[in-house]
């Protein structure tokens, strides 16, 4: 059965068909600047990848020169094959703790709580609408990075605000990244051949946040109502004082817009080091010695290994500790710089086997002796929307 995994972000649409249940890639590609000047999408398919320019002015354009492509290339001779077309969708609230089959009635109840992640939930929608039109046979299927983290109990989720934060407008901890925690988790599981397992997995990239699952469920995670809470990322603030809000604005007339720009897309490893979000860059001017790129990544490891600690206690103790995402799979010597500070819980890494594992190489890189395992898992959240689509239908 093919089917399509779908993550349609604001100027961009990115897509894989896989034959289920085999979990077989037969197709996969990007279509980047939608709405914008140069457009462009690529397309890889049997490990060779075309560049294509395109006049890409919505979703609908995209998905359009998309089915033209799986024609055109013979991943199928008609759009009866594609059976189901998942989409990654960022925030399902507290409505939604599983994938759903996205009928009318779901989506309307979606947009009702769009203003929960203005930048994500229209733009995924607009990508639902785009395929329904374009494929009307196909099940759509909405995957939430939220619903894995449904699982947290209320003493978790909750944040010490007035009550009625929480009962009228919906302020708790949400948390993101489901799709990558669901996907190591369960593979973590899997490689220790486990039913019932301890994890806590870093998902380290340009955002990035971690979790602690208890038998496959998730019991707490890092970041919150939005993906701005939890340790430090590329550009965000992670956890901060709230009082620094209506200072800084009392100080520089900013206003709420600009305050909250500049804790999303200015801040974080980018906003300390003064050089990038992107780690390669802040490595190449740490090797130079420049003092706030090291500081950022102390600040970076610090954050880290605090949440690390508070949720081996919170588990009490682990079977694996994962790393995965960019900085998570790519880098060892920020693996390594967290390891090191875990020591006293008996956690060890091998150097050696530590920097052998990059760009998307799977398995262990503690000691023999170390206490518990740690794994790098490349994560594969399309997998996980095909998987979940293939189960709905
Ligand atoms: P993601 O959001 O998971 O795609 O991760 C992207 C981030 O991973 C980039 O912004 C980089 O900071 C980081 N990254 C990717 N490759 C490497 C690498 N080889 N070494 C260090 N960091 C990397």
């Amino acid at each position: 059965m093919k089917i399509l995994s779908v993550n349609a972000g604001s100027s961009s649409l990115k897509f894989q068909m896989y034959e289920m249940p085999e979990e077989k890639v037969l197709i996969s590609g990007v279509f980047e600047r939608i709405g914008l000047d140069n457009s462009f999408y690529t397309i890889k398919i049997n490990g060779e990848k075309v560049k294509k320019e395109a006049d890409l002015s919505n979703h609908d354009v995209a998905v359009n020169i998309l089915i033209k492509e799986l024609l055109e290339n013979k991943t199928i001779d008609s759009l009866d094959e594609i059976k189901g077309v998942g989409h990654r969708i960022v925030h399902g609230a507290d409505k939604f703790s599983n994938s759903v089959i996205l009928t009318d009635d779901v989506i309307k109840e979606i947009e009702k709580f769009s203003d929960l992640a203005p930048l994500h939930n229209p733009a995924n929608i607009s990508g639902v609408y785009a395929f329904k039109k374009q494929i009307p046979n196909a099940v759509q299927v909405g995957c939430f990075d939220t619903a894995f983290h449904q699982t947290l109990k209320e003493d978790r989720f909750r944040y010490a605000v007035p009550d009625e934060w929480y009962t009228k407008y919906g302020v708790r901890k949400y948390g993101f990244h489901g799709m990558s925690h669901k996907y190591v988790s369960q593979r973590v599981m899997e490689l220790l051949d486990k039913d019932l397992a301890n994890v806590i997995v870093c998902h380290l990239g340009n955002g990035g946040s971690i979790s602690a699952i208890r038998d496959g469920k998730c019991i707490d995670t890092t970041m919150g109502f939005t993906p701005n809470a939890g340790i430090i990322m590329g550009s965000r603030c992670g956890d901060i004082d709230y009082s620094i809000i209506p200072y800084i604005m009392g100080k520089t007339n900013m206003s709420i817009t600009e305050i909250d720009n500049q804790l999303n897309k200015k801040s974080g490893m980018l906003g300390v080091s003064g050089v990038s979000s992107d780690f390669r860059d802040i490595d190449i001017k740490i090797e130079e010695n420049h003092k706030p790129s090291i500081l950022a990544n102390d600040l970076y490891i610090n954050s880290i290994v605090g949440y690390v600690a508070k949720y081996y206690v919170e588990l009490g103790g682990i079977d694996a500790l994962c790393f995965t995402a960019g900085v998570g799979e790519n880098a060892p010597h920020i693996r390594r710089m967290i390891v090191d500070r875990l020591s006293c819980l008996g956690i060890k890494i091998d150097k050696e086997k530590n920097d052998e594992f990059r760009f998307g190489k799977e398995g262990i890189v503690s000691s023999q002796d170390s206490k518990v395992p740690v794994f790098v898992i490349p994560t594969d959240e399309e997998v996980v929307i095909a998987r979940d689509t293939y189960d709905l239908i």
